[in-house]
């Protein structure tokens, strides 16, 4: 579509961020333009079926996962870095390049049984994604779907993610 080929031109590659050798996908131009922030959380809404909360996962995933949500007409819940939430249901650590990472699902907003659709900015390795529905479907969630502005084909994140659905509306 003419709009997600906007959306496409404005996001930013920056070289040697955050070490280098790696090319970083930027997508802060895509949510500091009115029509493309709408665009994008009017298609990802799209693909949220039947969700009953959209998770983001910190820290753009919450900017991109709160405007789903708004537009699919349900509530928002934060997937957060360790330390951040005053309580923690449960806790995941997951390898990264180098080191480790630790993600926190907040106590009491995600019953057994709740669908969720899980929404970041870039899938990349796929290591944080995976970590976070895993933490979902501990809680006894059923997740629904995870949907990203943009997948790194390259890498196959999606391998990670094994029986959950994959809606990426661009890929690079
Ligand atoms: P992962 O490699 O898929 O686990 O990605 C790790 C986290 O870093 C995710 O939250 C991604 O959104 C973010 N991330 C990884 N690579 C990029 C990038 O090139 N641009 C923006 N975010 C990235």
């Amino acid at each position: 579509a003419v709009e997600l080929d906007r959306v496409a031109e404005l996001v930013r590659s920056v070289p040697d961020y955050p070490q280098p050798g790696v090319l970083f996908r930027d997508i802060t131009p895509v949510l500091a333009d009115g029509e493309a922030f709408a665009t994008v959380a009017t298609e990802i809404a799209a693909r949220t079926g039947e969700a009953d909360v959209v998770v983001g996962v910190e820290a753009r995933g919450f900017l991109l996962g709160a405007a789903v949500a708004l537009v699919a007409g349900v509530g928002t819940v934060p997937v957060r870095k360790a330390g951040k939430l005053p309580a923690v249901a449960a806790s995941r650590t997951y390898d990264l390049e180098y080191g480790t990472a630790t993600l926190e699902l907040p106590a009491g907003v995600v019953e057994p049984g709740t669908r969720v659709y899980v929404v970041d900015d870039v899938l990349a390795t796929g290591g944080t994604a995976a970590a976070a529905c895993a933490l979902l479907t501990d809680a006894g969630a059923e997740i629904v779907g995870f949907g990203t502005l943009l997948e790194l084909t390259a890498l196959d994140g999606r391998a990670k993610l094994d029986g959950v659905r994959v809606d990426a509306l661009l890929s690079g």
